[in-house]
């Protein structure tokens, strides 16, 4: 809670600071063109001297305040976006069944079928990759099996 007051105070600061920054600016600027044609010199073109190294201690302390309310949300984001991938490779490995001759379906990690005890898997005759007994190909070197 605390360090959500300072960043809402770092916030409502920045803001202040980079309004105040603008102003300073554009009314020392709009004073330094309005005399620019006339014999005067400009009275309040020193406000922006004042405003113009305020603007980026204003906008960093703005960024300071919502740096946290980004942050929560870019990592938000990318969170999301993990699950996500995280959901498609479980539903990957869950879908890919070794089914027995008999017609039981093992999880992948069986080498033997939990129904009649046949073996699930062979290896490769050409590069002894074990392989799952209904492959037509070998999936590492292609073989015909
Ligand atoms: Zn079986
Ligand atoms: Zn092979």
């Amino acid at each position: 809670m605390k360090e959500k007051d300072t960043k809402t105070k770092f916030r409502i600061i920045g803001a202040i600071i980079l309004f105040i920054a603008i102003a300073c600016v554009v009314i020392g600027l709009v004073d330094f063109f309005q005399v620019l044609g006339e014999n005067e010199k400009p009275k309040l073109f020193w406000l922006f001297f004042i405003g113009f190294p305020l603007l980026p201690v204003g906008a960093v302390l703005f960024m300071i305040g919502i740096r946290r309310e980004l942050t929560r949300y870019l990592v938000n984001e990318n969170a999301d976006i993990l699950a996500q991938n995280m959901k498609i490779a479980v539903d990957a490995t869950q879908l890919k069944k070794r089914i027995c001759e008999c017609g039981k379906e093992n999880p992948m990690e069986n080498q033997y079928c939990t129904e009649c005890g046949k073996t699930l898997v062979s290896s490769c005759r050409n590069c002894g990759k074990i392989i799952d007994n209904t492959d037509k190909y070998c999936p590492n070197c292609g073989e015909k099996l």
